[in-house]
């Protein structure tokens, strides 16, 4: 008689993945933390320990002694959509890989776990797949025609055609977050950079891809985004990428090598790490306080550029340069920060989880203690560093005050679109 298959495979997870599941002491440290887990009002099936062992049991059912000498158990198709649906309701944060104390390294499991599943046909989740086919087509995730990333443009903007730097925009700030856009462009030109642009040629980074376990789908559409834009830059001529989206950004600098399996041939920075620079060699010279008045400023670290990349320190020297900016520090900011609820797909695919976590990061942010454990003190801006970040954050500020919190009447914007301000500049396109 044929032996009975595995219902599962191992597809997109490695070796050290399936050992680390042995790793796990079911400590729940990462449950404690975890802001999807809390915004869901704890729903038992998205708490970390918990996915991380109903995997080791597939993995045991499938290929563990028992099944070894018995035959494998069957995992039922209910099983398998249920896990899919737990382990999209995940904004791969990664706070949980921090707090492990056993070093699983949590982020690139969950995308392991979502591109297995992807490519069982169950996943990813809800409207999340639908991007594939709309970035096939458009070459951007908003589903506009490419002529649209370019609308962004005021007429007092200067952009060259080719430069050493070339400032990628992404689809969010060149479509939907335009301020972030006219304020990068703006700074740099106030400061004297020569900067270029992909314009019509930029594709979409990947990312949304990549995070919801879909890069292979359509052709291995992520590596081919990913190799249209680095042989796109190549042309341009630059030798440093800067990106203002912290997704891109991420994307750029660690999910293209691995896609393409090679390193990119320019330095990959974020605009902030690039201001922070120019301050060091004194080269910006602030015009004015950014709010035309004093105001106690705080920082939400992006999970892109802060716990995925380890880019904490640069943002805060900036807002901390300028003038009448009062900067204090979250409880839990840096690498303990809550994450705003946006990333993973949870906004595209699980809104209401997703307004959740935000509500509770701008909880986090409206009073905080200072000095340091002596008064509370209302934060007037709440300062962020990625495009995603501040749409989610301003949906749960919003909410807030709707419900009549007004704490939360707090500012929501970019370090990059403070800086405009504080050079004189306009943030926004009018
Ligand atoms: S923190 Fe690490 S060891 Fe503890 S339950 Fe979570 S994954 Fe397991
Ligand atoms: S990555 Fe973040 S959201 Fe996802 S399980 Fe870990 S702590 Fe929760």
């Amino acid at each position: 008689m044929a032996r009975k298959q595995p219902s599962l495979d191992l597809k997109n997870i490695t070796m050290v993945q399936t050992m680390e599941l042995d790793g796990c002491m079911r400590c729940g440290e990462c449950a404690e933390w975890c802001p999807t887990y809390e915004g869901s009002g704890y729903l038992p099936g998205l708490s970390p320990r918990d996915k991380i062992y109903r995997w080791k049991r597939f993995v045991d059912r499938s290929f563990g002694i028992s099944a070894t000498l018995f035959g494998p158990k069957e995992i039922s198709n209910e099983e398998f959509v249920q896990f899919k649906d737990d382990v999209h309701g995940c904004t791969t944060c990664g706070i949980c890989a921090t707090v492990c104390e056993s070093g699983i390294n949590t982020v690139e499991l969950w995308e392991g776990m979502r591109a297995n599943l992807v490519k069982r046909g169950v996943g990813p989740y809800g409207k999340q797949g639908t991007m594939p086919k709309i970035i096939g087509d458009t070459k951007n995730s908003y589903n506009e025609p490419k002529e649209n990333r370019l609308i962004w443009i005021p007429k007092d903007v200067k952009i060259a055609d080719k430069a050493d730097i070339l400032y990628f925009s992404g689809c969010t700030a060149g479509m939907k977050q335009t301020n972030l856009a006219v304020s990068t462009a703006r700074v740099l030109n106030k400061l004297g950079v020569e900067f270029c642009m992909l314009g019509e040629e930029e594709c979409c980074c990947g990312s949304v891809l990549i995070r919801t376990g879909q890069y292979f789908r359509e052709d291995n559409l992520a590596k081919k985004l990913a190799r249209t834009n680095v042989d796109n830059i190549k042309a341009k001529g630059a030798k440093i990428v800067l990106y203002a989206c912290s997704g891109c950004f991420r994307a750029s600098l660690v999910d293209w090598p691995r896609l393409l399996g090679e390193e990119v041939p320019f330095k990959v920075m974020h605009v902030t790490q690039f201001l922070a620079e120019k301050i060091d060699a004194g080269e910006i010279e602030w015009k004015q306080k950014p709010f035309g008045e004093d105001k106690t400023v705080t920082f939400h670290d992006p999970c892109h550029l802060g716990r995925h990349v380890g880019v904490y320190d640069e943002p805060r020297k900036v807002l901390n340069s300028m003038p009448g900016m009062n900067y204090v520090e979250m409880e839990r900011c840096k690498s303990y920060q809550r994450c705003c609820g946006a990333g993973g797909g949870v906004k595209s695919g699980m809104p209401e989880l997703a307004l959740s976590i935000a509500k509770l990061r701008v909880g986090d942010a409206e009073t905080v203690l200072y000095p340091e454990g002596e008064t509370k003190t209302q934060t007037n801006v709440f300062a962020q560093a990625c495009p995603f970040c501040k749409r989610n954050l301003s949906d749960g500020r919003d909410a807030l005050k709707q419900g009549g919190d007004e704490k939360a009447d707090i500012i929501i914007e970019d370090v990059v679109e403070i800086s405009a301000r504080a050079l004189g500049l306009s943030p926004s396109k009018e």
